[in-house]
């Protein structure tokens, strides 16, 4: 099952992948190398690159499913998550406030 060795790249980095570190997933093949790559952001359309450095503590630290894959520009990460820690604090107050009223 080898695979044969992927055309040269041209001008952008490549890293080899270990695939140990992978969360392999049975409808997906693994990532054997990393390489970057151009997305357009899902939110505010602007064309971002998602590099292979990333892409590798992305895989193998952080455990991300292998078939996910950047749709947001750093940015708009950093307002979605900020996002959703608020909401978090919202429902953590509301909790509170419900507990209080409650009497208990
Ligand atoms: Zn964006």
């Amino acid at each position: 099952m080898k695979r044969k060795a992927p055309p040269r790249a041209r001008g952008g980095r490549r890293i080899k992948a270990d695939l140990r570190k992978q969360t392999p997933n049975n409808s997906y093949s693994q990532k054997v190398y990393y390489e970057d790559i151009v997305f357009t952001c899902r939110d505010c359309g602007v064309e971002c690159v998602w590099t292979a450095e990333q892409q590798r503590l992305w895989y193998e630290q952080w455990g991300g499913p292998i078939q996910s894959t950047a749709v947001r520009c750093r940015d708009c990460r950093k307002q979605l998550q900020r996002a959703k820690l608020e909401q978090k604090k919202h429902m953590y107050e509301m909790a509170q406030k419900k507990k209080r009223n409650s009497g208990a």
